[in-house]
């Protein structure tokens, strides 16, 4: 099937990045959200960033114009109903995803793909409880959006080959690489990726290192271009938790328990970058180690 439009939920950092490269892309996008904050915020932020892009000669004014003239912005979830592909992108939390996607269901044109952009949540169970697990499956990308050139492509246990070739050919057009990934926690690369941040944290937690150190013992040690810590902080420490709960209860394995210093962050509202302090305060001029 040929998708021209694009449904997305929710427009935090991840949403909006979608928007912005399905627009450039030329597909119709729609994007909703429980905050109309958020709404306005993403909108924001995709035009400081493709003002970024054309100052750097990536794409045209023109371009710009065009594709920040697709992309509608809604508070009502239904809207998104006729779209050919949906990407649900909201907050790490299966409940929430659950409820976004029940909401929908009586929307949905038949022809309608669901996909969510989950991190680490089975995309064989959000499947099952819609309509439609033949055409639901895992569309990942990656943060930030407009960079990053992966996208993993997750089948879920009922998705059908024409759902998976419609996606893939929509990666294609971003011009973005798509990787396979079979449908278990966490897929590919934050199975590989969100234990080493977790021991990173422990390193912290057990007075190993400070922030500091770990990060640029990565960095000039193993040629990472972001410390571990770094890369938390630009991730949001609630999703690095979220995800580090999918692995440790998917796969029941005390290798994956998340670090108690981490969930601490969390509870105290240290999310990162986007709340300005994590294993970095954001507040000032430049980034200063919380530990
Ligand atoms: P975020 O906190 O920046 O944004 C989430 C947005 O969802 C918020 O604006 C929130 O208001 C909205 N939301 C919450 N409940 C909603 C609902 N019921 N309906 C509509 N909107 C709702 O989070 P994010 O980093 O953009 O992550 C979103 C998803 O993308 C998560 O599933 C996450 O695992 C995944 N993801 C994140 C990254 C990353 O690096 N942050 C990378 C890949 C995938």
């Amino acid at each position: 099937m040929d998708i021209q439009t694009i449904g997305i939920v929710g427009a935090g950092q991840m949403g909006n990045g979608i928007a912005h490269v399905m627009a450039l892309a030329g597909y119709d996008v729609t994007m909703t959200d429980v905050s109309t904050d958020a709404l306005e915020a993403a909108m924001a932020t995709i035009t400081g960033n493709m003002d970024r892009q054309v100052s750097r000669d990536k794409i045209t004014a023109q371009a710009q114009k065009e594709a920040l003239a697709r992309i509608h912005t809604t508070d009502s979830l239904i809207k998104l109903g006729p779209s050919d592909l949906i990407i649900e992108a909201a907050t790490e939390r299966e409940t929430v995803k659950q409820a976004i996607f029940e909401d929908l269901l009586p929307h949905l044109a038949p022809r309608t793909i669901l996909t969510s952009n989950t991190s680490s949540i089975s995309i064989t169970r959000l499947a099952s409880r819609t309509d439609r697990p033949e055409k639901f499956m895992g569309f990942h990308f990656m943060n930030p959006v407009p960079v990053m050139q992966l996208v993993e492509l997750i089948r879920g246990i009922a998705t059908d080959a024409e759902t998976f070739d419609a996606c893939k050919k929509v990666v294609d057009r971003l011009g973005k690489t798509a990787a396979s990934a079979e449908d278990f926690p966490a897929f590919i690369v934050n199975r590989i990726l969100m234990p080493m941040i977790n021991e990173a944290v422990y390193t912290l937690y057990e007075g190993v290192g400070n922030v500091q150190s770990i990060d640029s013992s990565m960095k000039l040690g193993a040629n990472h271009p972001m410390g571990p810590l770094e890369l938390a902080d630009f991730i949001g420490l609630d999703t690095c938790l979220a995800i580090m709960n999918v692995l440790h209860d998917g796969l029941a394995d005390t290798k994956y328990r998340p670090c108690p210093l981490l969930t601490k962050y969390v509870e105290a509202g240290w999310l990162g970058r986007k709340s300005q302090r994590g294993f970095y305060d954001y507040r000032g001029d430049s980034p200063v180690p919380t530990r």
